[in-house]
C-alpha cells in the first residue's frame, strides 16, 4: 500500500489500530482483498479554518475538519466531535469505524466523522453557535442528506444539531431537516434515539447469551458509565432479572452484591451531577471495579479501558463493547483465549446510528413513526445483525470482532467491485 502523507505514523495512534485491523481481517476476504486498499484510504478529507470573534472582541481561529472515508455503500454518516485532542488523524478513524459499523448492521451508508479542534466548555453558548454555524458552512461544500449526515459525538448535542440544520438551510433557502440527525424531537429528531445506543447493548447482549448459555436471570453485571449507554443498557438487564452489582463513573465506583437501585441512583444522580456519596452502595477503590465478581460487563464510558492486566483478572463471560473502542488489541486477545465473549462495539453501539437512520428516513418522508414501531424495528435489524455476525464467528472459527469486519468489509468490497473504478 502507498502511505499516507497526510498522516503521522507511529503504532499507537487510533489511525493505525485502526489499520491493523484491518490488517486482521485480509486474510478472510478471498478474492476481495484485490479492493482492501480502498479502505486504507479515505475518500475525502477536509480541513477547514474557522475564524471566531470571541465575546470580547478579540478573534481566534479553530481547525475544523470533516473525513468521508468510504462512500461505495451511500451517503456518509457519522458524528461531529468537539475537543481539545481532535486531529486528522482521529477524525480519519472515527469515520473509518463508522464505515464498518454501517456496513456490519447493513444500513445504506458509508463512514464519516467530522470535529473542531476546541474545548466547547471553554466557548460562551454564543461563541459555539457562531463556531457551529460557521464550521457548517464550511464543510457545506461536502454533507447534505444525499451526501454525508452529520450526527451528535463528544462535545456536541441536539442543540448543535439544530444550529447545524438551520445553517445548511439557510445557505439553501429551505429547511432540510435530513442533513443531521439527533436533532430536537420538535425539529425533525427522532422519537427513541437517546435510549437507543443503550437498547442495542443489551439486544446484541440478549442474543449472544442465549447462544452462549448464559442466564441473563440473576447475573451479576458491571457497568463502567452511567451516562446515556451505560444507564439504559443497566436499566433494561435489571428489567431482564439481572443485577447491577458495580458502577463506575468518572467521580466513584459503587459496590452492592445485592444490586444497586438504579432509579433511585438516577434521581442521586440528577441532583448531584455524578455517582459519588450515594447511600444505597459501598464506594470502593476504583481499580477494584476490574476484580469484582461479575457475570456481565458493560464498559460505556472510555476508549482504551481494558488493558491486557485488567483483561486477565475479569471474571466475566461476556464483554458487551457499548464504548468505542474500549478494549485494547492485546487484552482482546487474551479475552479470547481465556473463554470470555466479547461482543464488539461495531456492532454492541450500533443501536444509536440505527435509529439515526430511522430519523434521516421520517425526515426524508415528513412521515413520523411511534417510539414502539421505532424499537421494534431496531430490535429486528440488530438481532439479525448480531445473529449473522454470530453465525460468522462459528463458520470461520473466529472472534466476534473479527466476524463483525469480515462482514462489514464483504460488504463494502462487493459494492465497490461491483461500482468498478471511474474512470475505468
Ligand atoms: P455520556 O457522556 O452520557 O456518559 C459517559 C459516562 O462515562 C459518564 O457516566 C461519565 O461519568 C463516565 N466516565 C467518564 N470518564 C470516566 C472515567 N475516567 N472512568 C469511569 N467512567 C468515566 O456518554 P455516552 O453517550 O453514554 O457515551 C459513552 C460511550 O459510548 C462513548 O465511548 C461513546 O463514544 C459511546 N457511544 C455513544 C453513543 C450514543 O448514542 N450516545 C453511540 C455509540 C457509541
Amino acid at each position: 500500500m502507498d502511505k499516507l502523507s497526510y498522516v503521522s505514523e507511529g503504532s499507537t495512534t487510533a489511525w493505525s489500530t485502526y489499520l491493523q485491523q484491518i490488517d486482521r481481517v485480509a486474510p478472510y476476504l478471498g478474492d476481495l482483498t484485490r479492493w482492501i486498499d480502498t479502505l486504507r484510504h479515505p475518500k475525502r478529507a477536509l480541513i477547514v479554518d474557522i475564524p471566531l470573534q470571541m465575546d470580547d472582541g478579540s478573534i481566534r481561529h479553530f481547525e475544523g475538519f470533516r473525513v468521508q472515508h468510504n462512500l461505495s455503500r451511500g451517503p456518509g454518516k457519522g458524528g461531529v466531535r468537539y475537543h481539545p485532542n481532535v486531529d486528522l488523524n482521529e477524525v480519519m478513524a472515527l469515520s473509518a469505524w463508522m464505515t464498518i459499523k454501517c456496513a456490519a448492521v447493513n444500513l445504506p451508508y458509508g463512514g464519516a466523522k467530522g470535529g473542531i479542534r476546541v474545548d466547547p466548555f471553554k466557548l460562551s453558548e454564543g461563541e459555539l453557535e457562531r463556531l457551529t454555524r460557521r464550521y457548517t458552512s464550511e464543510i457545506g461544500l461536502i454533507i447534505g442528506p444525499q451526501k454525508d449526515i452529520p450526527a451528535p459525538d463528544v462535545g456536541t448535542n441536539a442543540k448543535v444539531m439544530a444550529w447545524m440544520m438551520d445553517t445548511y438551510s439557510m445557505n439553501h433557502g429551505t429547511t432540510i431537516t435530513g442533513v443531521v440527525t439527533g436533532k430536537p424531537i420538535h425539529l425533525g429528531g427522532s422519537l427513541g434515539r437517546e435510549k437507543a445506543t443503550g437498547r442495542g447493548v443489551y439486544i446484541t447482549g440478549r442474543e449472544v447469551a442465549r447462544r452462549s448459555g448464559i442466564e441473563i436471570e440473576g447475573a451479576k453485571i458491571a457497568v463502567q458509565g452511567f451516562g446515556n449507554v451505560g444507564s439504559e443498557a443497566a436499566r433494561l438487564f435489571v428489567a431482564a432479572g439481572a443485577r447491577v452489582v458495580v458502577i463506575q463513573d468518572h467521580s466513584a465506583t459503587l459496590f452492592n452484591a445485592n444490586g444497586i437501585d438504579l432509579t433511585a441512583l438516577s434521581e442521586w444522580q440528577a441532583s448531584n451531577k455524578n455517582i459519588a456519596g450515594f447511600p444505597g452502595a459501598e464506594e470502593i477503590a476504583s481499580e477494584a471495579f476490574w476484580s469484582t465478581q461479575m457475570d456481565i460487563l458493560i464498559p460505556a464510558a472510555l476508549e482504551g479501558q481494558i488493558t491486557r492486566e485488567r483483561a486477565e483478572i475479569l471474571s466475566c463471560k461476556l464483554v458487551l463493547e457499548g464504548a468505542n473502542g474500549p478494549t485494547y488489541p492485546d487484552a482482546d486477545d487474551m479475552l479470547t483465549s481465556r473463554g470470555v465473549t466479547v461482543v464488539p462495539d461495531v456492532i454492541c453501539n450500533a443501536g444509536g446510528v440505527t435509529v439515526s437512520y430511522f430519523e434521516w428516513v421520517q425526515d426524508m418522508a415528513s412521515f413520523f413513526w411511534s417510539e414502539s414501531e421505532i424499537n421494534d424495528r431496531m430490535d429486528k435489524i440488530m438481532t439479525e445483525a448480531m445473529i449473522h455476525v454470530w453465525d460468522k464467528a462459528s463458520e470461520k472459527s473466529c472472534s466476534l470482532r473479527t466476524a463483525a469486519y469480515i462482514v462489514a468489509c464483504e460488504r463494502i468490497l462487493m459494492a465497490r467491485k461491483d461500482r468498478g473504478i471511474y474512470p475505468g
